[in-house]
């Protein structure tokens, strides 16, 4: 799948970040709204210098608010971004790189202990602002993974549905093997993600995608 996928879209060159630190902020931002709102946000945020550890954490919590005003649920992800710094600085000497040294299932279980950090949340910090290589298990993975037979249908919009989904989708294409290749997770998830939005929506567009020809026979009606 990652090869026909990356033979028909190309490099997908994510996260659209310049630091590490701005892609855990976007992980937060993105939660629940359009990426529209979340770079209205990281603008505003650049502009007041908020988008580093020291100048997030300079920021007082309201106008941490007011600047992320854009991306919705403020109130929410202004103080949940306040407890990453606020762990950050007790337990991981106000680092990044020290907290990426962490032991992957470790840090993924302390990342979820912290308060608006749910499972995809916390992956996508993991993989693409820590380059450990897990899946990110999105609405669009379990679309295709479902629709491709490769998993069966399961639990929505809730922790136990998530996890099941990252173990199967695990299982289903071997992950574990793979775990000294955070480029391919990496590229995966984007790749799926563009899939997703050009053909695997709510109605599939199946004639058209370049996973056609991996779809199970009795699926191609
Ligand atoms: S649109 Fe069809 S072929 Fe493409 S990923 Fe979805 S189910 Fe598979």
């Amino acid at each position: 799948m990652h090869d026909w996928l990356a033979k028909a879209y190309g490099p997908q060159h994510w996260w659209p970040a310049e630091t590490a630190f701005e892609v855990v902020v976007g992980a937060y931002l993105t939660q629940n709204t359009a990426w529209a709102g979340v770079e209205r946000s990281l603008a505003n945020l650049r502009r007041a210098g908020g988008l580093s550890i020291d100048g997030l954490r300079a920021l007082d919590l309201d106008k941490l608010r007011e600047l992320i005003r854009p991306s919705g649920f403020y109130s929410r992800k202004a103080p949940a971004l306040k407890a990453f710094i606020a762990m950050l600085d007790a337990e991981f000497q106000g680092s990044l790189d020290v907290l990426a040294a962490t032991q992957t299932e470790v840090l993924r279980e302390r990342l979820l202990a912290l308060p608006g950090v749910g499972g995809e949340t916390a992956d996508a910090i993991l993989l693409y602002a820590l380059g450990h290589a897990v899946p990110v298990a999105d609405e669009y993975l379990r679309r295709i993974t479902e629709r491709h037979r490769l998993i069966t249908p399961l639990p929505r919009k809730n922790r136990k549905g998530y996890e099941a989904l990252v173990q199967l989708t695990r299982e289903a294409f071997g992950m574990d093997a793979l775990a000294d290749r955070p480029r391919l997770f990496n590229e995966f998830h984007a790749l799926t993600v563009a899939v997703g939005k050009k053909h695997c929506s709510v109605i599939a567009d199946c004639e058209n995608c370049p996973l056609a020809a991996d779809l199970p026979i009795e699926c191609q009606d």
